[in-house]
């Protein structure tokens, strides 16, 4: 299976520049590219740079991260959001990156009705937004109890409901499990909805307590990873696995450490779970 490398492994402990060196270095095959560095990146480098970048490079762009807390903005804060996804279009149209990554808001105290209308319509003036582009927009629940959106369930839910081929979702192993998402649900999901899979685990502190920090290198969890991803691959899924870590001992690591680590943890993990796919 593919690896990626999500860059809020390294969010505090490097930049964009020197993700795309250690990433290239160390083998990784795609980056998601947070919209924070990307835009630290801007300030001395040129978008031509990062297409220069790609264009020589065996590493290849999956995602720009993230459109945060999309939904129920008022009219100058979405207007501001949609200025990030221009940018975010013209970037990866440049580098040929077909996915952006969009998160629901958090601590929304609405009916499930509601919000599901207002992801629905959000998501619409998005794609909008991207029209006569290829370009993908992947919904990422997320497993905290006041996440508008927190369960697999729920995101299959509103995806189904926008119902349009260039709107899908994010798998993260530590939402799914963080929140108690279903394995039903992940029977029941369809592998043309899966945009993005990102691979992690976690301490054992129970669903509802979880967070971020908590987050682990893959296979030193509790999570049931080799589980999930059996059942993906069963449904015909094949990658790429994207390691994605918000841990602060890990940010106090050197870069380049932090990197070649989460490609040899997760490269093991899928050796196990996977043996004769790698
Ligand atoms: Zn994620």
């Amino acid at each position: 299976m593919k690896l990626a490398f999500n860059e809020a492994t390294t969010l505090e402990n490097s930049n964009l520049e020197d993700d795309l060196r250690f990433c290239e270095k160390h083998g990784f095959d795609f980056i998601e590219i947070r919209l924070d560095k990307l835009k630290e990146y801007l300030i001395t480098h040129s978008i031509n740079d990062l297409r220069n970048f790609f264009s020589s490079a065996r590493l290849k762009p999956l995602s720009l991260n993230a459109l945060e807390e999309f939904t129920f903005r008022n009219p100058t804060e979405f207007n501001l959001m949609k200025q990030d996804l221009s940018l975010m279009t013209e970037v990866a149209t440049a580098i040929g990156c077909d996915t952006i990554v969009a998160v629901p808001a958090f601590g929304v105290e609405k009916d499930w009705e509601e919000i599901k209308q207002e992801t629905i319509v959000k998501l619409r003036e998005f794609l909008e937004n991207i029209e006569g582009t290829n370009l993908k927009l992947a919904l990422e629940f997320v497993g905290y109890p006041d996440c508008s959106i927190n369960t697999l369930d729920k995101a299959q839910e509103v995806v189904e409901g926008v119902d349009h081929p260039q709107v899908g979702l994010v798998l993260d192993c530590f939402h799914f499990y963080a929140m108690n998402s279903s394995y039903e649900a992940l029977k029941n999901l369809s592998i043309d909805n899966l945009f993005l899979f990102h691979i992690d685990d976690c301490e054992g502190k129970l669903p509802g307590v979880l967070r971020d920090h908590h987050r682990l290198w893959p296979g030193e969890g509790v999570i049931p990873l080799e589980t999930i991803i059996s059942i993906l691959y069963e449904k015909g899924f094949k990658g790429p696995a994207s390691v994605e870590l918000f841990r602060p001992e890990y940010w106090e690591l050197e870069a380049e450490e932090c990197i070649r680590k989460a490609k040899d943890k997760t490269v093991h993990l899928l050796e196990n779970a996977l043996p004769k796919t790698i």
